[in-house]
């Protein structure tokens, strides 16, 4: 079986050098290793992503000489996959409603930081520090029937003592250099968000499904998902997914060393573009040969 690789953008803006690296690499390997090339638009935010920003999407990767498999898998469009993974876990028992709204978080995060200090996750975002998991039965069921809104949330404990140990095979390199067989700490994540208020979904959770069901082999994304890996590799074993092969990129960083981000023009591919730039160029200035 060839290896099939994907190259996964959120249409919320242009794309820019970094999202030009990413989707050159996993071209390169694709092609070199006879394999396929999937494109896949991450749209379940509604509220950031726009029909405009997916088409450029499609016309910057042609203008790169990028060729993908069609159909393209759209996450909006698969909602209802997302939820029935949502339930076979809640039928496990691992999932639960968490009430909050952000402000009340912030408080109850100021309040535990004024005790010492309160754990952050990878990314630097405090751990949820509230207390919903132990809600009666009782007091959910008269919160959902109020139409409190709420979000889903993994209990990791619980997740963490039924999937044992993890492992994933890195190609590339962790922030601190980690690679080749490395230990998933996906309780470094907390009691992490699996659907939102206004999302059915989250990240995590349909990454994690979409790899499995287009049957993604190497996943090839930037070194900033690097300790998502974890929170992805417990999802596969709760849900009897294979566990893809990974390889985590270096990010290309604008002249300040700053990361990039989309709406920096100076890095963007339509301007870039616009600027008399050739995709040749582009390769060469994300250091690719
Ligand atoms: N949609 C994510 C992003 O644009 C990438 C997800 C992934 O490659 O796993 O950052």
């Amino acid at each position: 079986m060839p290896p099939v690789f994907r190259f996964a953008p959120s249409p919320n803006g242009y794309l820019h050098l970094g999202h030009a690296y990413s989707a050159l690499l996993n071209h390169d390997l694709a092609r070199q290793s006879g394999g396929r090339l999937l494109l896949r638009i991450e749209d379940i935010d509604a509220t950031r992503c726009r029909p405009e920003f997916e088409q450029a999407i499609y016309e910057d990767l042609a203008w790169l000489g990028i060729a993908w498999e069609t159909p393209v898998r759209r996450q909006s469009e698969h909602f209802g996959a997302y939820g029935a993974a949502l339930d076979r876990l809640s039928a496990q028992r691992l999932v639960y409603p968490s009430f909050e709204s952000r402000a009340e978080i912030a408080r109850l995060v100021a309040e535990r930081e004024a005790g010492g200090a309160w754990p952050r996750d990878p990314d630097g975002a405090p751990l949820y520090p509230g207390l919903a998991k132990s809600l009666s039965a009782a007091a959910r069921d008269r919160l959902i029937g109020q139409g409190v809104p709420f979000a889903l949330r993994l209990d990791m404990a619980s997740a963490r003592a039924r999937a044992g140990e993890l492992r994933w095979l890195e190609a590339g390199e962790g922030p601190a250099g980690e690679s080749g067989d490395v230990v998933a700490r996906p309780e470094a994540w907390g009691d992490v968000i699996l659907a939102r208020k206004e999302t059915p979904t989250s990240y995590h959770l349909s990454v994690v499904i979409d790899d499995a069901l287009q049957g993604v082999t190497d996943v090839v994304r930037g070194v900033d998902l690097f300790w998502s890996t974890s929170v992805h590799r417990l999802l596969q074993e709760l849900l009897g997914l294979p566990a893809p092969n990974y390889r985590h990129h270096r990010l290309i960083r604008d002249a300040a060393g700053q990361k990039l981000s989309k709406s920096t023009q100076a890095t963007g591919l339509r301007e870039l573009r616009a600027a008399g730039a050739s995709p040749a160029d582009i390769r060469r200035l994300v250091g690719l040969p």
